[in-house]
C-alpha cells in the first residue's frame, strides 16, 4: 500500500507545507541496489585512547573499498548543516570505538568526537558506536561505563534525522574478527530501516566470504513465502545465491508456485500445525537436499480480539502458527541432523511481542515467545556452530498493515525515527544479513526492523 503523506511529502510544495507546519517529514531512505559501494563518501573512524577495535576496523574498511577520512581535517561542521562552506566534507558514517572507556569520566570522549560532527553526516548516513558487553567488562565501572553507550546511540537516532540510524554494537573480547559481516550490513543501504539497535557479536571461526553472493551453495527454507515478507525473503536470499526452498499453505499453492519460479527455487506446500508437517518437512529436505542451511519462520498470523472477547480457537491458532510449530519443526531437524555447523535458524518476532498491543494478547504472546526461543537455544546451539536470532518488525507496508484502520495505520507509519513505514526488503535484508557465513558470531539477537519505532522503545 502506498503512502500518500510521504509522496506528498516528497514534493516541493508538499515539503514546504510540511516543514512550516512542523508535522512529520519523511526523509527519503537510500535503499541497497546491487552494484552500490558500501559507502557514499568518506568514514570517520574515531576511538577512545585503548580501543581493541579501530585496528581491525580500518583493516576490514579498506579493501572494502571505504575510504576513512583524515581527522587533521577541519572539525567544524558549517552551523547551517550545508555543504559548500569548505570547511567538513560530508560523511557517510561516523564510526566510533569506545572499548577503550573504561570509566564513566572516560565518556566523555564520545561528546569529544560526535560533537564536531554532529552536523556533518550524509543524509542516510551512518552512525555506529562498538563498545565491549557490560556483561564481558572486567570491573563494575567499566561495564557502567559500556552500559551508558545505549542511550547516547538511542538519543543520536533519535536527533540526526534525514534518514540517518545509529546502532551499538557490543564485540566480545576475542570477537574482532567477527564484525565485518554486520559492519557491513550497517553501513549499506541493507539496513535503511534499522536505527537504535543494540547488536552482540560474539567469538566465531568465519569462513571466506563471497560478499556479493554470500549464500552461494546454501539451501534456504522460508515459511509463508507466497506473499508479503516472505516472498522477499525468498527474493533476497536468493539474490543473495541461495536455493530457496519457498512453503506455504496449500491453498496459497498459486501465489507459491509463482515466488518459488521467479528465485529458481522449489514450492512446499505444507499447512506448518498439522501433526505430521515437521516430519513430511524433514523428509523432503533429506530426500532433496540431504541438509538445510539456513531456516527462515516468516509464516505468522493475527487473530486480533481483546482478552475478554476472545475465543479459545483464536488464541490455539496464532500460538500455534507463530511459536508452537517452530519448535516443533527445530526439534524435528536438528534431532535429524539435518541442520549442519554453520546452520541458521531465524525467527520473526514484532514489537507487539516487545511492547505488547491492545487487542493481541495471543499474537504479542506468540512473538514474545519467538524472543524466547531465540534468548534460550543460542547458548545450546552455539556448541554445534548453529546460530539463532530473530528480526522483530515493526510497521511494514504488506497486506496485513494495508487491512489496519486508517488512525492506527497513519500512527503506525509515523511514530518512528524516520517518519514512515517500513518495506518488507528492509526485513528481508536483515534476515540476509543473520542468514549469511559471515555472520556466525552473531547469535542471540533480536534485531527490531521499526525505523526506531516508540513503541516498546
Ligand atoms: P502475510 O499474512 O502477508 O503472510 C504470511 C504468510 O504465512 C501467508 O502467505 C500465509 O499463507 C502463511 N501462513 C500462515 N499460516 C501458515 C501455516 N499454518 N503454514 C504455512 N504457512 C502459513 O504476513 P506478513 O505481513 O508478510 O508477515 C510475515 C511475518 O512478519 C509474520 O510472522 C508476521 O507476524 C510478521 N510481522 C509482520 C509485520 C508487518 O507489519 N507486516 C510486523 C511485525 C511482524
Amino acid at each position: 500500500m502506498s503512502d500518500r503523506y510521504a509522496s506528498f511529502a516528497h514534493t516541493g510544495p508538499g515539503r514546504a507545507l510540511v516543514r512550516r507546519l512542523g508535522l512529520p517529514d519523511p526523509p527519503r531512505l537510500r535503499r541497497y541496489r546491487p552494484g552500490d559501494p558500501l559507502a557514499h563518501g568518506p568514514v570517520r573512524l574515531g576511538a577512545a585512547p585503548g580501543g581493541r577495535l579501530v585496528e581491525p576496523l580500518a583493516a576490514l574498511l579498506h579493501p572494502a573499498g571505504v575510504q576513512i577520512s583524515d581527522p587533521s581535517e577541519p572539525r567544524d561542521a558549517s552551523p547551517n548543516g550545508r555543504d559548500g562552506d569548505g570547511r567538513m566534507p560530508r560523511q557517510a558514517a561516523l564510526l566510533y570505538d569506545a572499548t577503550g572507556i573504561t570509566d564513566s569520566a572516560g565518556l566523555r570522549a564520545l561528546f569529544d568526537f560526535f560533537h564536531p560532527l554532529a552536523r556533518a553526516l550524509h543524509p542516510s548516513g551512518r552512525v555506529v558506536v562498538f563498545g565491549t558487553p557490560p556483561e564481558s567488562c572486567g570491573t563494575p565501572r567499566e561495564a557502567t561505563a559500556q552500559r551508558a553507550l545505549e542511550g547516547l546511540t538511542r538519543s543520536i537516532g533519535k536527533e540526526f534525522g534525514r534518514g540517518s540510524t545509529a546502532q551499538l554494537v557490543y564485540v566480545a573480547p576475542g570477537a574482532e574478527r567477527a564484525v565485518e559481516s554486520t559492519l557491513r550490513f550497517l553501513l549499506s543501504g541493507r539496513s535503511a530501516y534499522v536505527s537504535g539497535q543494540v547488536i552482540r557479536i560474539s567469538p566465531a571461526e568465519v569462513p571466506e566470504v563471497d560478499w556479493n553472493r554470500p549464500l552461494d551453495g546454501r539451501i534456504a527454507l522460508v515459511t509463508g513465502a507466497a506473499r508479503g515478507i516472505g516472498a522477499k525473503v525468498a527474493e533476497v536470499l536468493a539474490a543473495d545465491g541461495a536455493q530457496v526452498v519457498a512453503l506455504d499453505v496449500p491453498a496459497a499453492g498459486d501465489a507459491l508456485a509463482e515466488v518459488a519460479n521467479a528465485v529458481g527455487g522449489t514450492a512446499v506446500q505444507l499447512d506448518l500445525t498439522t501433526p505430521d508437517a515437521p516430519l513430511r518437512l524433514a523428509d523432503h529436505l533429506a530426500d532433496r537436499h540431504g541438509r538445510l542451511d539456513v531456516l527462515v519462520h516468516n509464516a505468522g498470523i493475527t487473530r486480533d480480539k481483546t482478552l475478554g472477547r476472545m475465543t479459545p480457537d483464536r488464541w490455539d491458532s496464532v500460538l500455534e502458527v507463530n511459536l508452537t510449530s517452530q519448535e516443533r519443526i527445530n526439534e524435528v531437524l536438528l534431532d535429524r541432523g539435518l541442520i549442519p555447523r554453520g546452520g541458521r535458524l531465524i525467527g520473526v518476532s514484532s514489537i507487539a511481542g516487545i511492547a505488547g498491543n491492545r487487542g493481541q494478547t495471543n499474537y504479542a504472546t506468540s512473538k514474545a515467545g519467538v524472543i524466547g526461543l531465540v534468548h534460550s537455544m543460542a547458548p545450546l546451539l552455539a556448541e554445534r556452530g548453529i546460530t539463532v536470532n530473530a528480526v522483530a518488525p515493526g510497521f511494514i507496508e504488506t497486506r496485513m498493515t494495508a487491512r489496519m484502520p486508517m488512525m492506527l495505520r497513519e500512527a503506525g507509519r509515523r511514530m518512528n525515527s524516520l517518519a514512515q513505514g517500513g518495506l518488507p526488503v528492509d526485513v528481508a535484508q536483515t534476515i540476509a544479513w543473520f542468514a549469511s557465513p559471515g555472520s556466525a558470531g552473531v547469535t542471540g539477537n533480536v534485531v527490531r526492523v521499526c525505523g526506531q519505532s516508540l513503541l516498546g522503545a
